[in-house]
Formats: structure tokens, C-alpha cells, sequence
């Protein structure tokens, strides 16, 4: 029978269950372009309002994943694996968690993205190094992959390509916040990078997409089970994001901060938890160790001994930055015109972070973008950021800005200001909040 994209879109309107044949119809029609891009808005809408089962979600990301290319790594001697997140402020745990898993013998081909809204983006981290090529071809990303253990990327054009499309048709028609619709276009993308293991760190709190625990966990739940439906062993933690999770947010200040961690000169308590929580995880889903303690060793082992800093050295010369980055950090990070502190103001104890008024701080710096083609000032933001129950007196630094000029370092300190608050006591946020596996 012809095929009638807007007999499926009226079905979904109705609240029907799409069989899986209509879904991948749909997707192969939209990416060759029979079906519209009023089509897929209107597709996108009734999801949004109508929602997806299970099933109809599995059939869609594995027909967004069949847009384009799948990696194949048959060729390595490894499990490989990688970590997805689901954004936030100071979240530079990528930086950290994949040479930790090219250490202990797992190759991390990381295909990340760049900052979305207030949250910060992997890939805008690593073009703070110079030379370090974030776009390469596919022979030197084997290559790194296959050198150093670790490779992280962007995206490349042909790993599914209909979300890229379907993503900026989200973005401009209310329809980005529907969970089968995040979940199919993350695990498009982790399927097309031709897995054998993934786990999702899914944030919860102000710094979140996700605000509040029970939306956390509904979409951890959608992203384990609709993964683990399409063959990808998956699991998540669900993270706190109530309050920056290193003392770092932009993307430079990130970076610094990623490798005083692994060198062990300077390590943020709560980051040192979640990162090596979520790479225990992945060795232990690719059964690199037997129980929850070896593999917590194991990644233990691998970032105190210094080999994961190795691995982060060798993945950074590779793929065109300085040899001698680790060690010379200093010559090859710029630093910002202007550095200086923000003063608490008041005296108590930091009682609650807006932490999405934190990252948007670091936005209107110039560590992000206001139209997606605005260029990055990789030397603006944030460190020595005080969390949650740190005690201050009025002249305590809460945090010292980098900025490029006065103005923006007036706004940025204002913007944090208004982002702390001072109070008497604070809230106490599990940092691990939950653990998802695959429901049977
Ligand atoms: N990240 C993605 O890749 N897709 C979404 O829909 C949301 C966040």
C-alpha cells in the first residue's frame, strides 16, 4: 500500500499505538524527504501530547540509528563503552571518566556535543586546547581510539543524521521536552556509535533539565529500558545537580580543573564520587570486574597510579594538541584579562544554588552561546565555586570570575550573586540519588 505520512501522524493525533513498520517508514521518508518538515512537527507534537509506549520508542530510535552509518569496532581487542550525559554546570566528568576506562583495558569512542541552554558541552572543553582537532576524519579517530584507548569527538554527519534535523525542528516547535523524543535522539546516536555497553549519568535538580526527582527518574527509566530494547546493555545514576559538580564551570576552567583531577594536584570530593561511581558501572556492565567493589577498585587504581592521566596525554597528542599539555597546562590554556573574586556579601552558610543562574552566568560571560553559531571565549567562567553548607562571612569568596572585560565581569557577578544564597543551614541532596537497571 502507498505510504501516507499523515495517516500515521493522525493515528498518533488519535492516541493509537504506532506498529513499528509505520515508525520506520515515517523516519526513512523524512530523511529522504517525502516526508516534510510541517510533517514531522505535527509527529513530533502529537508525541509530545500522546506519548509512546516502549515498543513504538525502540522502533523509533532504532530507525532514527538506521539513518545514517553504525561504527563497527569489531577490530579492537576491548569492550567499548561510553558514558552519556544528561547536561549540567561543571559537569567535566568525561574528561575524566574516559581515560580512567582506556586505563583499565575499555576503548571510549566519545561522540559528545556541545553546551545546550545553560549546561556546559564536552566538546567546547576540548577546543580550548590548541591543535586538538574535535572534527576528524574517521582514520585518525580509529587511530586515537585504537592508540590511546579514549577518543572524544563531535558529531559526525553521518551518525544519525535525521536527528539533527528533527532536533532544530524540536527546538523551534515546543517539542523538545517529551520524553520519548529525548530518549529516541540520545540513544540514536549511542546505538549509531556501535556500543557494546553505555552508562547514562541523568541529573536531577535546579542545574537539571530535569528538575525534579520523579522526572529524573522517568526519563532514566525511558533511556534503560528503550536501550536495553535495542540490544545497547545500559544503565544510569541518577547524579545531583543542585549545586555545580566541580568548582569549575567554563570551558578552559573545566579543562584546568579535569587535569589537576588526574594528576591528582587538586580533586573535587564530589566529582571524584560521580566519576568514578558512573566508570565503576560501565566495568563492571562489561565485565571487566565481577562485583561492585573490584570495579570500584579497578577505576580506583587506574586514576591514582596516574595511568588514566596517560591515556588523557596520549588521546590529546593524537588528535593534534600539544604533547606536553599535561605538564605545561599553563603555556597552553589562555587565560582571561580579568580574574578576580565574588564576595558572599552576607554571613551563614550557602543555603541553596540556582545552579542554571550559575551556567547562565557562564553563558553571558561567553563560555556559551546566544545563537548557535556565536563563537566560545574559552577562557571565561568560574573556579573555586563554594557548594552547598560551605560557611561564609560577608568578605568570603564564593567564587572567582574570569571574565574578558569589566562589563561582563560586573554582570557575571552579578548574575552569581543572585544565583547563592545565604541563609542559615542548607538542604542535603543525596549525590547518587538512584541507580537504574533494565526493568525484565
Ligand atoms: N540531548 C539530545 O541529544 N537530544 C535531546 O532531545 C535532548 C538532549
Amino acid at each position: 500500500m502507498v505510504f501516507l505520512p499523515q495517516e500515521v501522524i493522525l493515528k498518533k493525533r488519535n492516541g493509537e499505538k504506532l506498529p513499528k513498520e509505520d515508525i520506520a517508514r515515517f523516519i526513512v521518508g523524512f530523511a529522504e524527504g517525502t516526508v516534510s518538515h510541517a510533517q514531522a512537527a505535527a509527529f513530533a507534537m502529537a508525541v509530545y501530547f500522546r506519548d509512546m509506549s516502549m515498543d513504538e520508542r525502540v522502533a523509533l530510535t532504532l530507525a532514527m540509528r538506521d539513518s545514517g552509518s553504525v561504527l563497527d569496532w569489531s577490530d579492537l581487542d576491548g569492550p567499548v563503552a561510553d558514558k552519556h550525559s544528561t547536561g549540567g554546570v561543571g559537569d567535566n566528568v568525561s574528561l575524566m571518566l574516559a581515560p580512567i576506562l582506556a586505563a583499565i583495558g575499555i576503548y571510549v569512542p566519545m561522540i559528545s556535543g556541545r553546551g545546550l541552554g545553560h549546561t556546559g558541552g564536552t566538546l567546547d572543553k576540548f577546543d580550548s586546547i590548541p591543535g586538538y582537532q574535535t572534527q576528524p576524519d574517521n582514520t585518525l579517530f580509529r587511530n586515537a581510539v585504537q592508540q590511546a584507548g579514549c577518543a572524544i569527538i563531535g558529531q559526525t554527519a553521518d551518525l544519525a543524521p535525521v536527528d539533527k534535523t528533527l532536533y532544530a525542528i524540536r527546538d523551534v516547535t515546543g517539542t523538545v521536552e517529551s520524553i520519548s523524543l529525548i530518549t529516541a535522539s540520545i540513544l540514536s546516536k549511542k546505538l549509531a556509535a556501535g556500543l557494546g555497553a553505555l552508562v547514562l549519568d541523568v541529573k536531577t535538580g535546579s542545574g537539571a533539565f530535569m528538575p525534579t526527582l520523579e522526572a529524573s527518574r522517568d526519563l532514566a527509566k525511558s533511556l534503560v529500558d528503550v536501550a536495553n530494547g535495542a540490544g545497547l546493555k545500559t544503565g544510569a545514576l541518577i547524579t545531583d545537580m543542585n549545586q555545580p559538580l566541580a568548582s569549575a564551570a567554563g570551558n578552559g576552567l573545566e579543562m584546568r580543573n579535569a587535569v589537576e583531577f588526574l594528576t591528582g594536584k587538586h580533586q573535587d570530593r564530589r566529582l571524584r564520587e560521580v566519576t568514578l561511581a558512573l566508570s565503576a558501572e560501565i566495568s563492571l556492565m562489561t565485565g571487566m570486574a565481577e562485583t561492585s567493589a573490584a570495579a570500584r577498585k579497578k577505576v580506583e587504581v587506574a586514576l591514582d597510579s596516574g595511568k588514566a592521566t596517560e591515556h588523557f596525554s596520549k588521546m590529546v597528542s593524537v588528535l593534534g594538541g600539544p604533547a606536553d599539555f599535561v605538564e605545561r597546562m599553563d603555556e597552553h590554556l589562555q587565560p582571561a584579562p580579568i580574574v578576580r573574586d565574588v564576595l558572599a556579601g552576607g554571613r551563614g552558610t550557602i543555603a541553596e544554588i540556582n545552579t542554571r543562574g550559575v551556567g547562565m552566568a557562564v553563558v553571558a560571560l561567553g563560555g556559551g552561546r546566544a545563537t548557535p553559531t556565536d563563537a566560545i571565549d574559552h577562557r571565561v567562567g568560574f573556579d573555586r565555586l563554594l557548594g552547598l553548607g560551605a560557611e561564609v562571612e560577608p568578605t568570603t569568596p564564593i567564587a572567582r570570575i574570569h571574565a574578558a572585560d569589566e562589563a561582563s565581569a560586573a554582570d557575571a557577578e552579578a548574575r552569581l550573586r543572585s544565583a547563592y544564597f545565604v541563609g542559615s543551614g542548607a538542604p542535603k541532596f543525596a549525590l547518587i540519588a538512584d541507580r537504574i537497571t533494565a526493568t525484565e
